[in-house]
């Protein structure tokens, strides 16, 4: 199964053993937008830098 990247556009290839892999199999309907391990590292890396410096 292969998903794209909300972020980056990246296409990404889901193994069944993987979390994902699972949830967006179940939830069919209600996919959410997949970010891949590099964006989800760069959306927390920002999210702890808002908070270092607030606005
Ligand atoms: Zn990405």
């Amino acid at each position: 199964m292969e998903v794209k990247c909300a972020v980056c556009g990246q296409a990404v290839e889901l193994a069944k053993w993987q979390q994902d892999f699972e949830r967006l199999r179940e939830h069919p309907g209600e996919q959410e937008p997949y970010v891949c391990e590099t964006c989800q590292d760069r959306v927390r890396r920002d999210a702890q830098q808002a908070v270092s410096f607030p606005r």
